[in-house]
């Protein structure tokens, strides 16, 4: 058992901001990531709107955080958080993944949320094989193939231009009528030749052998059916239909809404004395990495705060 004053559970922006704040006051913080840190910006091939830098790729901007959150001397660890519960005495305990448990006297959920499933028959089973959710990470298998995004918001736009850098053809297939992702983007997908938006149009079934190879197409309206057919190389489908709270792990504390998302005060404080929240997690009307950056400073100011009162 490892005994830490403060954990922060995640190592996205807003882990990586309440490290940094909490190591400028000299917090002993230790900082767990379920894979890489960095979070969805590992994600992001470019990042546009995050101020002081006009282009960055995402995995640049996690480095520079990561960077500064090391130098300033948090622990970053691999480590995957199961259960978090308050003990009687107001300390915090999680279990990992691997038999590990950390006791902590604060804990800040900065867990993310992940990619959600579309829903269509043989996703699961075709994942690497066709189906995937994440272009900068799989985008380069599809070199010269057709690809298709599902999905009108502004995931799959930036998913959508990325592939159309490198894919023969992008289809988007939007079930509505319109898109839902930003006017900036709407205008970039109009802008590039080989982006076609269907719209109306949801992914009933993938099908194949070795990777995908057809497509059942759904009309919304009439509910008629169609199949894509390509030859053996296969096609790509790319799904951003919105993302999901990683809070399982805090299902025992009673702070999350009917949602998922963890309720917070603006002092991102949630109903659990010592345990705070901040990005992609919280409930919150805006879920962007200069968002989640404030979140983090704020908790970590909120946790400082706390464990000084508590000593
Ligand atoms: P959104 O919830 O904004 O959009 C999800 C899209 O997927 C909608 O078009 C939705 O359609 C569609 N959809 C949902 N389920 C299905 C399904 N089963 N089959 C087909 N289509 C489906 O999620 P995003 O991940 O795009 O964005 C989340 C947040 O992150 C937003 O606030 C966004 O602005 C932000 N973001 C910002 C970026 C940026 O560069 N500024 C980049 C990426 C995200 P419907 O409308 O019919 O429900």
């Amino acid at each position: 058992m490892q005994d830490v004053d403060l954990l922060v559970v995640g190592a996205g922006p807003a882990g990586l901001s309440a490290a940094i704040y909490a190591r400028r006051a000299l917090l002993d913080v230790h900082l767990l990531e379920r894979e890489a840190a960095g979070g969805q910006m590992l994600l992001t091939p470019r990042v546009d709107n995050y101020p002081g830098f006009a282009k960055v790729a995402g995995y640049e901007l996690a480095d520079y955080m990561q960077g500064q959150a090391r130098d300033l001397g948090a622990r970053i660890a691999t480590g995957d958080v199961e259960t978090i519960d308050r003990l009687a005495n107001g300390d915090f305990l999680c279990r990992l993944s691997d038999d590990n448990a950390i006791r902590s006297k604060a804990v800040i959920a900065a867990m993310g949320a992940r990619a959600r499933q579309a829903g269509f028959e043989g996703e699961a089973q075709f994942v690497g094989r066709g189906v995937s959710y994440c272009s900068t990470c799989d985008g380069m298998f599809y070199r010269n193939k057709h690809v298709f995004v599902i999905g009108g918001g502004d995931s799959a736009a930036v998913e959508a231009l990325h592939l159309a850098g490198i894919a023969s053809g992008v289809t988007m297939l939007v079930r509505k009528d319109h898109l839902a992702a930003s006017k900036n983007h709407v205008q970039d997908l109009m802008a590039e030749p080989r982006i076609t938006v269907s719209y109306g149009k949801v992914l009933r079934a993938v099908g194949g052998t070795e990777r995908v190879t057809r497509l059942v197409l759904a009309d919304v309206a009439t509910g008629r059916t169609e199949n894509l057919d390509f030859d053996e190389n296969g096609c790509g489908v790319f799904v951003a239909v919105g993302r999901d709270p990683a809070t399982e792990s805090l299902a025992r504390l009673d702070v999350l809404g009917t949602d998922g998302y963890v309720i917070t005060d603006e002092r991102m404080a949630t109903s659990v004395p010592g345990l705070y929240a901040a990005g992609d997690v919280r409930s919150k009307s805006l879920r962007q990495i200069v968002t989640a950056c404030s979140d983090g400073a704020i908790a970590a100011e909120s946790a400082i705060d706390y464990l000084r009162s508590s000593r």
